[in-house]
């Protein structure tokens, strides 16, 4: 299963990731509905809502301080470290956790929504102030619970409690989600119950989904691929099978246009609709469908600078190679097309999806440059693969809206500030 996976990373480049109280136990946080888990000894409505806050405060506090506390000097264990690591080298997607425990960000991913806030700040529930949770903290060591900022209002943890409402990160990452579409077609789970609601409608915004977990949860029967045990473990292994499929080296960033798997399974995709219509399949069907096997068989023929590449993009260069021969096989469409197929426009959709994601994204509430930086370098990788696409001469392509990109881009870079070589970036496929 683990090898499963570990293609299906390769083949859906970047998936999102959906992280639950399970990928934090093994740092020592409990987590909330596993046996010994913290619902059997406090009340959530009782003790972890608006409605507590209000009515209880000093209940409220009284038992969530140990909490917070604990939660605030955990360490990151295996599962955020080695997340962190593969998406910083661009094996995975953004991250979106139920977590409040900022472990992610101790663990080194850049790219988070807190969907349920976090722990690092309390805010006046009166005015706009703010305070760390160290200075929290010290306010209700001298004994004033509920703690209260200067104008006299309550501080509440930036956290989100039953009955509150969800924060930016919540919209933005659903508005981006939908942006990226169809490019991001995989979101993969971690240490979820996916009880929860709104969180637990995440999976079906994506067409594949992948639940690692140690225990069953509510959306097991729509996941392609489960994989039970515990995250710090799960995640070596993903770590280890593409370590193998690196020659035993260890892992570089990936180009950030270099998304081979994807383009053979979406003609692999394209290739099963065509096919189920059976009777009704036209020629001029499947001689697009021939022509997008021709082209990208020819691109994996003719790949640039594959001797000086990392093994495992050679090892993703050569299984693609092999999938699109098989199809070409499967098919019976074996010979040289030159007409063009669906592949152009699905690059150019998958492009324009990017861009629009960059414009969505560069709108977000916690907008960063380094992301929207690496946004704009994955649009401008792909450029450069489009471009070659056209070089290697087997179709022609219409440009015009994927001509106009650099220059917007070069703008959003300026206004950002942030800096970017366009040349460098398009030859990154
Ligand atoms: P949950 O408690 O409902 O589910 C956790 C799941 O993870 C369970 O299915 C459990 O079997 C599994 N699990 C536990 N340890 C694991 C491990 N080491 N490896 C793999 N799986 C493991 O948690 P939830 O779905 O995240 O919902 C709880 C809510 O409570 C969240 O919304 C979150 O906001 C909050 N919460 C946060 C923290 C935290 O920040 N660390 C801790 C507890 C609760």
């Amino acid at each position: 299963m683990i090898n499963n996976l570990v293609e299906q990373i390769l083949m859906y480049p970047r998936p999102w990731i959906l992280t639950g109280a399970g990928i934090s136990t093994e740092s020592g946080i409990p987590d909330f509905r596993s046996s010994g888990g913290l619902w059997e000894k406090v009340d959530p409505i009782e003790n972890f809502s608006t409605w507590a806050l209000y009515n209880n405060p000093k209940g409220f506090f009284t038992h969530g301080l140990p909490l917070f506390q604990q939660v605030l000097a955990a360490d990151p264990n295996d599962g955020h470290i080695i997340l962190g690591e593969l998406q910083e080298k661009g094996f995975l997607g953004p991250v979106i956790t139920q977590n409040v425990d900022s472990l992610h960000q101790k663990g080194g991913a850049a790219w988070v929504y807190e969907i349920h806030g976090h722990l690092r700040t309390a805010s006046c529930m009166d005015c706009p102030q703010s305070v760390t949770m160290e200075e929290l903290f010290t306010i209700i060591d001298q004994g004033e619970i509920p703690p209260r900022c200067e104008c006299g209002g309550m501080l509440k943890p930036d956290v989100i409690l039953f009955g509150d409402s969800m924060p930016n990160d919540f919209q933005d990452a659903i508005r981006l989600i939908r942006a990226l579409n169809p490019m991001d077609n995989m979101i993969i789970v971690i240490g979820s119950s996916l009880t929860v609601s709104p969180i637990n409608l995440f999976p079906y915004e994506f067409e594949k989904l992948a639940i690692l977990n140690n225990s069953s949860t509510a959306l097991d029967n729509n996941a392609e691929i489960i994989i039970r045990g515990t995250a710090g473990n799960i995640m070596q292994n993903i770590r280890q099978g593409l370590i193998e499929l690196n020659k035993g080296e260890a892992l570089k960033v990936l180009p950030m246009g270099f998304i081979p798997g994807r383009l053979v399974s979406m003609v692999s995709d394209i290739g099963e609709s065509v096919a189920s219509k059976k009777a009704s399949i036209t020629t001029g069907e499947l001689d697009k469908l021939g022509a997008d096997f021709f082209l990208l068989e020819t691109l994996y023929k003719n790949y640039p600078h594959v001797d000086t590449r990392e093994p495992i993009e050679k090892y993703l260069l050569n299984h693609s190679l092999e999938k699109i021969q098989a199809l070409k096989s499967k098919y019976n469409l074996n010979r040289d097309y030159n007409n063009t197929g669906y592949i152009p426009k699905s690059l150019n959709d998958i492009i324009e999806g990017y861009f629009d994601a960059l414009q969505s994204y560069i709108r977000q509430y916690n907008c960063q440059a380094e992301i929207a930086r690496g946004i704009a370098q994955q649009i401008l990788g792909l450029i450069g693969l489009y471009r070659f696409l056209g070089d290697l001469g087997i179709q022609t392509f219409d440009y015009s809206y994927i001509g106009e990109l650099p220059d917007k881009i070069r703008q959003i870079a300026n206004r950002l500030n942030f800096k970017l070589d366009m040349e460098k970036a398009m030859q990154d496929f």
